[in-house]
């Protein structure tokens, strides 16, 4: 494990970051959006593979049966006995269970048979009926028959409500079978859970569809454990926070805009009259025999209409005859909580982490890195599909995505510093900080190159300290280097940022005048040797100390065409200022281009 590592910690923090994101209220909405989609997108696709069990059918009280029940049973709202009619021959059929997601509220100029239709209702302990709570101010006492008997170990964080439509005053008191049909929305409008449970006003309600599922389970008690657990009877089932459940839909017949077989409801009317005349009937003798019966409105002029994961348009009724068959087929879906979609996004943050450090090539790491998000989509889909396990999708997705490029960033920050650094190391000389000698030779060759393209000169002086030895013996090998670096440090202030310093070796340095004739030169060569000379240096806390230095000069290209005559002639120019003396610039004699 290399130090590059560590960057990991910072994609740790990123991912800490937008997790902060995912739970503040602004930005929470947006990521949840996006995980709904995804969502809607796995539901296409589970629905796609379950096929509805066909014990669970509608009776359609589709546009056709509005036209052809009006007839017989006036305008609709049709008069009560219509629905008594219905009752009583699902009843002969040997329906199991006959479910209403109907509301007989009371209506004024409707009120002939709604005794009738009560007493036919209580008569059979196996007729459903639905009620809505509202919050308009309404609050009506209802009869204890209807309330939940459930034990809650966790409160459940229910829907709740004040108001309420009761149904006929007849019914409220006369079956204790009536289901709640509340919806709840997700923010895009679309229906994706369903309450089992509701608060109205201090009591719980069941819903429509668990007061059925209960029936059939031979159930009327319920029990939540600390983990939001409902037992009823000997199924479990596993409730979010506010005792809903994600809903698991199923494949779409390609004849309605629904699941479930739809039978038109003027079926039963016209087979009631074919059984008065003892002509052949509309229905199939054995169509409702134990089968569990939803009676609903279908018809688009009643727009019932609701929007699903699957479907724009489907029939409200398909809401419950989904509901209680996921509940009857445990299989409604569980969303994985918060913590473990963290846990996930940190595996996969760590995991694209990792490929980028360690592959140097872009190209691997990104295509290893797609290979990971795409193997966690297709796990997610597969999840959800054959496991009913809900995990977000886009949040991982995204922090994935937004941690590759900060990882990116990172590694090819660290590179160019890394560069940097490689490149320091190879060009300067460790004690003094100076250009090193492999440098200076590659500099000499360049200005060489470039003074011959331009058609000018440059200089180089070579600097040796004085009696350097006898500095080192009498005041030790470190005061030496210190005295060095001091030397050095001054020669980088004196000249100009287009000229080099460099060490040549030893105590000897260079210094490369770019664009510098011999003149020029010896006039820089004397400013510093006097420099120098006059620098006291301070080597231990009670000593201060003194060099000189001794300087020879050589000019492109008047002193030699190469690196090896310009340094050869240099080395002539601090002979000469040795032999005269030392602490000077050494002017040759010979040397024409000096006045
Ligand atoms: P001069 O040049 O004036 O003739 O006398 P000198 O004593 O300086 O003679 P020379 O150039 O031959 O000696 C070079 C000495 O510089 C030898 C060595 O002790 C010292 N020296 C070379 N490199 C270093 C270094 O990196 N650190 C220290 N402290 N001393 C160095
Ligand atoms: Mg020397
Ligand atoms: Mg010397």
């Amino acid at each position: 494990m290399s130090s590059k590592y560590k960057y990991l910690t910072w994609a740790v923090v990123v991912l800490l970051v937008l997790t902060f994101l995912k739970i503040l209220p602004g930005t929470s909405s947006v990521i949840e959006a996006f995980e709904l989609k995804s969502y809607d997108f796995r539901q296409s696709v589970s629905s796609s593979k379950h096929v509805v069990d066909d014990d669970v059918v509608v009776l359609a009280i589709d546009d056709a049966s509005i036209d052809i029940l009006n007839e017989k049973y006036g305008q609709w709202p049709w008069k009560r006995d219509s629905y008594v009619d219905i009752i009583n021959f699902l009843e002969e059929s040997k329906a199991k269970a006959i479910v209403f997601d109907l509301m007989f509220l009371p209506n004024a100029s409707n009120t002939k048979y709604d005794q009738l239709l009560s007493d036919t209702i209580s008569k059979y302990n196996n007729v459903f009926i639905a009620m809505n709570f509202d919050n308009r101010d309404n609050e009506v006492r209802l009869p204890q028959a209807i309330k939940a008997k459930i034990n809650m170990e966790k409160k459940l964080d229910l829907l709740s409500f004040s108001g309420c439509r009761p149904v006929l005053p007849q019914l409220l008191g006369g079956t204790s079978n009536i289901g709640i049909i509340n919806v709840q929305r997700d923010s895009d409008g679309v229906l994706r859970r369903a309450p089992l449970f509701v608060r109205y006003n201090d009591d719980i309600y069941p819903s429509l569809a668990m007061k059925v599922f209960s029936y059939v389970n031979g159930v009327d008690e319920y029990s939540v454990d600390k983990n939001y657990v409902l037992t009823a009877g000997d199924k479990k089932i596993k409730l979010e926070k506010d005792g809903a459940v994600h809903l698991n839909w199923y494949k779409l017949r390609d004849d309605i805009s629904g699941s479930f077989k739809h039978i038109p409801a003027w079926r039963v009317v016209k087979s009631l009259e074919a059984k008065k005349n003892n002509s052949k009937s509309f229905i199939p003798e054995d169509n409702f025999e134990n089968k569990i019966v939803f009676v609903g409105v279908t018809a688009t002029s009643q727009y019932d209409i609701k929007t699903t994961p699957i479907s724009k348009n489907t029939a409200g009724i398909e809401f419950q005859t989904t509901t209680f068959l996921n509940l009857i087929e445990n299989n409604i879906i569980h969303r994985t909580s918060f913590f473990i979609n963290v846990l996930i996004s940190l595996v996969l943050v760590l995991a694209v982490g990792f490929l980028i450090l360690y592959f140097d090539s872009a190209i691997v790491s990104v295509i290893l890195s797609s290979v990971i998000i795409l193997s966690f989509f297709a796990t997610s889909v597969m999840l959800y599909v054959y496991q009913n396990i809900w995990t977000d999708i886009f949040f991982p997705v995204f922090a994935v995505i937004i941690i590759m490029i900060f990882m990116y960033l990172v590694k090819y920050m660290t590179k160019a510093r890394d560069f940097d650094y490689t490149y320091k190391l190879a060009t300067t000389d460790g004690l003094t900080g100076l250009y090193n000698h492999r440098y200076m030779q590659e500099q000499i060759a360049k200005n060489i190159a470039s003074s011959r393209r331009y058609n000018t000169k440059f200089s180089l002086l070579l600097l040796d300290i004085d009696f350097f030895k006898k500095f080192n013996d009498t005041y030790g090998h470190q005061a030496g280097d210190a005295v060095l670096r001091y030397v050095s440090d001054l020669l980088k202030k004196s000249i100009r940022s287009t000229d080099i310093a460099a060490r040549y070796g030893g105590e000897e340095l260079v210094i490369i005048l770019t664009n510098t004739d011999k003149e020029e030169a010896y006039i820089t060569a004397e400013k510093i040797c006097k420099k120098i000379a006059a620098k006291k240096m301070r080597i231990s806390e009670k000593q201060e100390v003194s060099v000189t230095v001794s300087i020879g000069v050589t000019t492109y290209p008047e002193n030699g065409s190469n690196s090896e005559e310009l340094i050869e002639y240099a080395d002539k120019g601090l002979y000469y200022a040795k032999e005269h003396g030392r602490n000077q610039v050494g002017k040759i004699p010979d040397d024409s281009s000096v006045q």
